[in-house]
């Protein structure tokens, strides 16, 4: 097969119920847009229907290309493989509940067609999301904004179009554990941007709960910033002064009225207050500790089971 225009790349973890509208709203969009596309479903491990969904979809469709994965590695694990499989001159990551409107790939191959590299998506109106979500979100980009380089775009998913250079770029990149969201705005280039609204689910659920969230506001968080580490320091000496400055009023209290043995209450609240700090300290070295630790193991970031393609050209 020639090499096409467009990937859309598009990472499925139990998505059985909206694989087949997904599918006819690409189509759709493909069909009076004089470019060549390919459609890689990457099977992250579902647990439902969702592969035999794509492989029927591929069987008639010789624009799908399904990839299998030999279980769950996650979003960013997905996404990384797609990148790494698709041919195409641009690529669209894009989730298939479609929440992220495929409407909207005509404005980025319109942009694309500018000169931009990157076009990314932004979410204007996020109503369609719980207000705890919006809230942390927005927490999430202020404080991830405020310590990390470069920043990221708030309300901008990965839903976006990025050129064959980019990929490449990308693919420079060679860390292990991959907040892709932050690996985009690293790569960098020239960026348009296309507004739209996020729409609800089509069906089935979302796979992140808040415990995940968490834990992927905290890979970003640490993937592209040393300054959890590095509070510390001045955590310290602002300790270290106040200790210094107290100790010397006690010096100075203790010649001009004699010895007194109060402060029960006051050494033990500070012995817990300290005792926490440290603690606390010793839990984000913990968390960068072991993310060099699961980067100095070098693992491969997913494996794939099968590709369709690679079956295709196997037959003779
Ligand atoms: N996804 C995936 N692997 C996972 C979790 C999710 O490939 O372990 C896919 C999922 O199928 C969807 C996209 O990532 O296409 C976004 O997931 P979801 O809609 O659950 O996230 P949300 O939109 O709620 O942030
Ligand atoms: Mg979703």
């Amino acid at each position: 097969m020639n090499k096409p225009d467009i990937s859309v790349v598009c990472p499925c973890h139990n998505e059985q119920d909206v694989i087949p509208r997904f599918f006819a709203e690409i189509e759709k969009i493909f069909f009076d847009l004089p470019y060549s596309y390919e459609i890689i479903f990457i099977n992250d491990g579902s647990t439902d229907t969702t592969l035999d969904e794509i492989n029927s979809l591929s069987k008639i469709h010789k624009q799908v290309r399904v990839i299998n994965l030999s279980r769950n590695f996650g979003k960013e694990a997905a996404l990384t493989a797609g990148l790494d499989l698709a041919k195409g001159e641009a690529i669209i990551p894009i989730d298939a509940d479609l929440q992220d409107p495929p409407e909207l790939i005509r404005d980025f191959i319109r942009e694309w067609q500018k000169g931009f590299d990157v076009v990314v998506a932004k979410r204007v109106d996020r109503s369609t999301d719980t207000f705890s979500k919006r809230v942390t979100a927005n927490l999430f980009y202020r404080f991830h904004n405020s310590i990390a380089h470069p920043e990221i775009p708030d309300n901008v998913g990965d839903f976006r179009l990025i050129s064959r250079r980019v990929v490449t770029a990308i693919q420079l990149l060679p860390e292990n554990q991959r907040f892709m969201k932050g690996i985009f705005s690293w790569v960098g280039f020239k960026t348009s941007v296309v507004e739209y609204t996020r729409q609800p689910r089509a069906a089935g659920e979302t796979s992140f709960n808040g415990w995940r969230l968490w834990n992927f506001a905290l890979e970003g968080i640490t993937s592209f910033s040393t300054a959890p580490l590095r509070i510390w320091l001045y955590l310290g000496v602002i300790v270290s002064l106040i200790a210094f400055v107290y100790g010397s009023a006690i010096i100075i209290r203790t010649m001009w009225h004699g010895v007194d043995l109060p402060g029960y209450a006051s050494i033990l609240s500070a012995v817990l207050f300290f005792g926490g700090i440290q603690l606390i300290g010793l839990g984000v070295m913990g968390e960068y500790i072991g993310r060099i630790y699961m980067e100095t193991k070098g693992r491969p970031v997913y494996i794939v089971e099968s590709d369709s393609d690679a079956e295709q050209n196997d037959t003779p």
